[in-house]
């Protein structure tokens, strides 16, 4: 699943082709019915036809295209969506499931193998701050913000760091990579985690979000970049996928346990508690 550095990625790769470009139709293909959420494409008819994109922002996993009649049309990518950009006259590319045409010759295609991402319109530009938590990667997200919720989870520090109301764009990869980093078991109860346990996951978060945006993000299984290609930052992991490989600080082996159904890999040294 694109997590927070490979939505980053696709919007830096998406911004030069597509701000300033207004759209001129829109086609849908085969299975795409789950895109729309409980809209129909007459929806997305009357709010896109017409509108230039003046920027692209993101909040956690979401894309945020800012449209000239200041409505927001809102991509969730979920599984294996990804976006690429075409010539208009271009034939269908395997799991296209929507093709946005712009008036020049260029196209903004949605591609989704699984068929999961959804896309919304918006007229509220804050609407997602009250569903999501600070986007984790921002000021807001900071120790204090964090402490504040994790002393009423009684769950384990990996599920409260999954839970999107916390820490926006974090997902599974990289709550694995950041406990590795801070030290810090998946498995501990984040209520009884104290301030400098936290402000070191904090840190720790930010850091790994960050050094994966300057690898254009982690291919596992499918995440692929608006020109085609593989984020590298795979080959940089210290924990994700490294099951029996040695710790990088202490050579212990990395295990592999499951949390909130979710595969988890830390290492049994360095991450006690
Ligand atoms: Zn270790």
């Amino acid at each position: 699943m694109p997590e927070l550095p490979e939505v980053e990625t696709i919007i830096r790769d998406l911004k030069p082709s597509v701000i300033g470009q207004e759209i001129k139709s829109l086609k849908i293909f085969d299975g795409s019915n789950r895109l729309f959420l409980k809209n129909n494409l007459s929806f997305f008819h009357k709010y896109l036809i017409g509108q230039t994109i003046r920027d692209i922002n993101r909040h956690g996993k979401y894309i945020i295209f800012c449209l000239s009649s200041l409505s927001n049309f809102v991509v969730h990518l979920r599984m294996t969506g990804s976006f690429t950009i075409l010539h208009t006259n271009a034939p269908v590319v395997p799991y296209e499931k929507l093709r946005i045409n712009f008036c020049t010759n260029l196209s903004m295609s949605l591609i989704d193998i699984r068929k999961f991402a959804t896309i919304d319109i918006s007229n509220d530009a804050n609407f997602l701050v009250s569903k999501l938590g600070p986007d984790a990667i921002s000021r807001g997200f900071n120790a204090k913000f964090l402490q504040s919720k994790f002393i009423k989870r009684n769950s384990s520090v990996k599920s409260a760091l999954l839970d999107q109301k916390i820490a926006a764009g974090v997902g599974n990869i990289y709550a694995d990579e950041a406990c590795w980093a801070a030290n810090i078991n998946p498995l501990s109860r984040a209520s009884l985690l104290n301030l400098d346990q936290i402000e070191l996951l904090c840190k720790s978060i930010k850091l790994v979000l960050r050094e994966s945006i300057s690898n254009r993000g982690t291919t596992i299984n499918n995440y692929k970049d608006v020109l085609g290609n593989s984020g590298y930052h795979q080959t940089r992991v210290a924990v994700y996928g490294r099951l029996d490989k040695p710790c990088f600080k202490c050579k212990t082996k990395i295990s592999k346990i499951k949390v909130v159904g979710r595969a988890t890999y830390f290492c049994p040294k360095c991450q006690k508690n």
